[in-house]
């Protein structure tokens, strides 16, 4: 298996690990966006978040709660940031599914998303597209 997350989930590659269970694993990002920056994973192989079942995505997210916790608790964080670059267009470079939990302090600069606004029905044309019945 040539994924490099499976690499350090079998200790192939080294990592500073947060947390690891059965099923899950969270390690320090080596090019954080904040200090604290985790990557939180499944311990199994899966590329994107519809590839991964429930409950596999559900351990993950319990996961990500503890490293939130953990980063509140002992790191003295104001909130974090969790996301998830599903597939390549989305910034997707390593294909493991993994969310990122990113340390926020007040006034810390990280700004993400630009903000648009719909024009007139484009808002409900958007979503007579993907309204899920
Ligand atoms: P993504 O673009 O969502 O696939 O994010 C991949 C992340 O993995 C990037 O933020 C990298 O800095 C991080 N990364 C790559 N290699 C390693 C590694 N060996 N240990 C820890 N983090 C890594
Ligand atoms: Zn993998």
């Amino acid at each position: 298996m040539a994924c490099i997350f499976c690499k350090i989930i079998n200790g192939e590659i080294p990592a500073q690990v947060v947390y690891e269970d059965d099923s899950t694993m969270a390690f320090l990002d080596i090019n954080p966006h904040s200090f604290g920056h985790t990557l939180v994973m499944p311990k199994k192989h899966f590329v994107n978040f519809e590839d991964t079942p429930g409950d596999v995505l559900a351990a993950t997210m319990m996961t990500v709660k503890k490293v939130g916790r953990s980063l509140k608790d002992n790191l003295g964080v104001s909130g974090y940031n969790v996301y998830e670059n599903n597939d390549p267009v989305a910034g997707q470079i390593i294909p493991h599914l993994h969310f990122h939990v990113i340390p926020r302090h007040e006034n810390d600069g990280l700004e993400f998303w630009p903000q648009l606004k719909y024009g007139v029905g484009e808002a409900e044309a958007i979503l007579s597209k993907i309204k899920i019945n």
